[in-house]
């Protein structure tokens, strides 16, 4: 008679075995230069392949911001959904459920490679050098995408039956507002638990994650040819103000907040000065700056909370100063309207992970708060329902040269084969069949 066992050890060999095409199936999706705007073809890629490699019935959901806008969780975009869908493949048992249904959730979406001349491998190049796969999003997060699809086609492949739902969605959108899997949940594709194969932590647990904001402040000068430099107000450098102010506010918000989940991080809210636009010419005293930065901030605090006080921050130190008084600077808020959140690692979802994680890695699992946001926050704060990260590791995400390593992408599969043989149970099928 088969054990558990034995069917888990017959998944793993079905992981072995398709190995090398689940490295292929990963560097082709590691060519697609899904930036956003950018995701339509990656996107239809990936559900012929669930519809088509893995048998799950594929549905498309476009991100409606009308029917989202008044959701707590939807950030404002500055862009048009159009052409960008979110791809939801859903397996469903047969028979009688017996387990818990899962939501395996990854993101498709990437950043940015530029400055493309400082990768020594070309950023859609999908290259391998030993274990390591380059490319913009091999780590973050196209890996984890393969990692979760392929752990549930070598059960598949292997010829078991899963006892519960599955689900699995990749999403667009969570680099800028996480609306993607904000309007694939709001269409009703809801689950038990939630697994995101982020990379941010690897083989570890996401238990809290910090929230986090946009802001674009734009700050005026008075704008003239550089002969009358001199009575002229150049926008760069009143610019210079707020981001010390900027600077200033992330100092408090660390000194202040000490947010239990982050207690034994050293500056876990960072403020990122992503973004500054000025000037067209040597000769010319540019008349506006445009600053854009993100914010990041305890779980526990509300995303309106914090930008009406960053936003009284900013003014109340543009009031020290003469002429930002008289020419107060313009602050928006758009992208990212993200709330942290953190969550007791003492449930079943941790436990099962726990369990799927020691025997492939031999060690118990630890777990880790993150200092950015995932979409993981989507349904911890809103649907009750578990969602954690766990994922592949690599390096240089959101910078030049990102790697994933390969090894640790075959031991995600693993880990997600063996989570979702315990989590959502399996039938007897086999062991009748070999019985036979
Ligand atoms: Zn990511």
């Amino acid at each position: 008679m088969k054990t558990d066992i034995d069917v888990t050890e017959s998944v793993f060999k079905q992981i072995d075995n398709s190995w090398e095409r689940e490295v292929q199936f990963l560097q082709k999706l590691c060519q697609f230069p899904s930036t956003l705007g950018n995701e339509a073809s990656i996107q239809q890629f990936i559900a012929d392949f669930l519809e088509n490699e893995v048998g799950l019935s594929v549905t498309k959901v476009i991100p409606n911001p009308e029917k989202l806008s008044s959701h707590p969780g939807y950030s404002k975009p500055e862009w048009s959904y159009d052409e960008r869908p979110v791809v939801i493949g859903e397996y469903h048992a047969e028979g009688k459920k017996k387990g818990k249904s899962v939501i395996f959730q990854g993101h498709i979406d990437v950043v940015s490679p530029e400055p493309v001349s400082f990768w020594e491998h070309h950023p859609w190049g999908a290259e391998i050098v030993g274990n390591k796969l380059y490319g913009r999003g091999t780590a973050d997060m196209k890996s984890g995408v393969a990692a979760m699809i392929y752990a549930l086609k070598a059960i598949q492949d292997a010829g078991i039956k899963l006892s519960s739902d599955v689900i699995i969605k990749t999403v667009t959108e969570e680099e800028c507002t996480g609306n993607g899997a904000l309007a694939a949940i709001e269409e009703g594709f809801k689950a038990d638990a939630v697994l995101i194969p982020e990379p941010v932590l690897g083989q570890r647990a996401l238990i809290a994650q910090v929230g986090v904001i946009w802001v674009r402040i734009k700050v005026k000068g008075l704008g003239a040819h550089t002969e009358r430099a001199d009575k002229a107000v150049n926008s760069i450098i009143e610019s210079y103000k707020m981001i010390n102010a900027l600077l200033d506010f992330e100092c408090e918000l660390n000194r202040k907040n000490k947010n239990k989940a982050f207690a034994n991080h050293p500056h876990p809210y960072n403020i990122n000065i992503g973004k500054i636009h000025s000037g067209d010419w040597p000769s010319t005293v540019p008349s506006e700056c445009t600053v854009e930065a993100r914010v990041g901030f305890p779980p526990g605090v509300k995303p309106e909370d914090i930008k009406n006080e960053l936003k009284a921050y900013l003014l109340a130190a543009s009031e020290k100063d003469d002429w930002l008084r008289r020419n107060p600077p313009e602050i928006e808020f758009y992208g990212f309207h993200a709330e942290g959140f953190s969550i007791d690692p003492n449930q079943a979802l941790f436990d099962v992970l726990n369990e799927a994680h020691t025997y492939v890695v031999k060690k118990p699992l630890e777990f880790g708060s993150f200092t950015a946001t995932t979409d993981a926050r989507f349904y911890n704060l809103y649907y009750d329902i578990p969602a954690t990260c766990y994922g592949p590791t690599g390096e240089g995400l959101h910078a030049p040269n990102e790697w994933v390593d390969l090894d640790s992408v075959k031991t995600v599969t693993k880990t997600y084969a063996a989570f979702l043989l315990k989590w959502c149970g399996y039938s007897d099928y086999m062991i009748k069949k070999d019985k036979n």
